[in-house]
């Protein structure tokens, strides 16, 4: 499938599942936006190598996806945004009594906020075009709980509602309007959560690897940012065209259990 003469916008994409969904969208063709909130030589780098690997456009933008004005920046700046891909989010663990707010309001600005700007922002672009697709990298934690991630469980099933709101109010247009929801993926975010998860459980790495984290993952495996990818590109196929305001798990079937 090619996705030539798109224009792809991931947020939050120097990094982990947003630079993996980024590459697979270059493969298949698109010209992408890499956005992040730092502004270092490292980011545009990332681009030209995409450009350079793919043959496609590759530009970085930086942009901070907890202001709200810059989210609808970001998408200015981009000029065109075929495909949307709503992915930087942060995490942090702590019990609700104890949560920092400023870690809460960073949660729900980046993880939630972002994806309503950027939406708003992005739909004229794609109403003009007469084509889109709005993605939403949510989580299983969209979709279920665990304890000590209240805001992040907040934001992820805001992030779904919204998903379903915005596939209603684009349900008769060629735009579609999706989330996909990962289990764990070993990316720079699940690395930086294993400290504090370490120190909740009075565990080892290891342990809360197996014991927490894959726990509720039947597979016993990590999913990979390409299958995040590919799941992405899909999404964009005129196979996903009759599929809107649903969610799509990735996640080694933590949600069937
Ligand atoms: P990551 O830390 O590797 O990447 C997060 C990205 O968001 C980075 O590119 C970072 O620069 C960007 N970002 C953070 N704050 C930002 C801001 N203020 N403005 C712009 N960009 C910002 O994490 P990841 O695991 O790749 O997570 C990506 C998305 O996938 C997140 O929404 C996360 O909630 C979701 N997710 C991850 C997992 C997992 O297991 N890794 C599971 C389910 C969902």
């Amino acid at each position: 499938m090619s996705l030539q003469g798109k224009t792809a916008v991931v947020t939050g994409s120097n990094s982990g599942i947003g630079l993996g969904v980024a590459r697979e969208l270059a493969r298949a063709g698109a010209d992408v936006v890499l956005n992040s909130f730092t502004d270092g030589d490292e980011n545009h780098a990332l681009a030209a190598a995409l450009s350079a690997e793919f043959g496609v456009s590759a530009r970085y933008i930086k942009a901070d996806m907890s202001v709200g004005e810059e989210c609808r920046g970001l998408i200015e700046a981009a000029g065109s945004c075929d495909i949307l891909v709503n992915n930087a989010g942060i995490q942090h663990v702590a019990p609700i009594d104890e949560f920092p707010q400023d870690k809460w309001d960073a949660i729900i600005a980046i993880n939630l906020n972002s994806a309503f700007h950027t939406t708003a922002a992005a739909l004229p672009l794609m109403r003009a075009k007469g084509w889109g697709r709005v993605i939403n990298i949510a989580s299983a934690h969209g979709l279920t709980a665990s304890p000590f991630k209240s805001a992040y469980v907040a934001a992820k099933h805001g992030v779904v509602g919204m998903t379903k709101a915005v596939a209603l109010e684009t349900a008769q247009e060629p735009i579609t309007c999706n989330a996909v929801c990962p289990g764990y993926v070993l990316t720079p975010l699940v690395e930086a959560q294993i400290p504090a998860t370490m120190e909740e459980y009075g565990m080892d790495r290891e342990t809360v690897i197996k014991e927490v984290m894959l726990a509720r993952q039947p597979s016993k495996e990590f999913a990979t940012v390409e299958q995040l990818g590919g799941t992405v590109v899909f999404l964009c196929s005129s196979a996903a065209a009759q599929m809107t305001g649903t969610t799509l798990s990735v996640d080694g079937g933590w949600t069937a259990l």
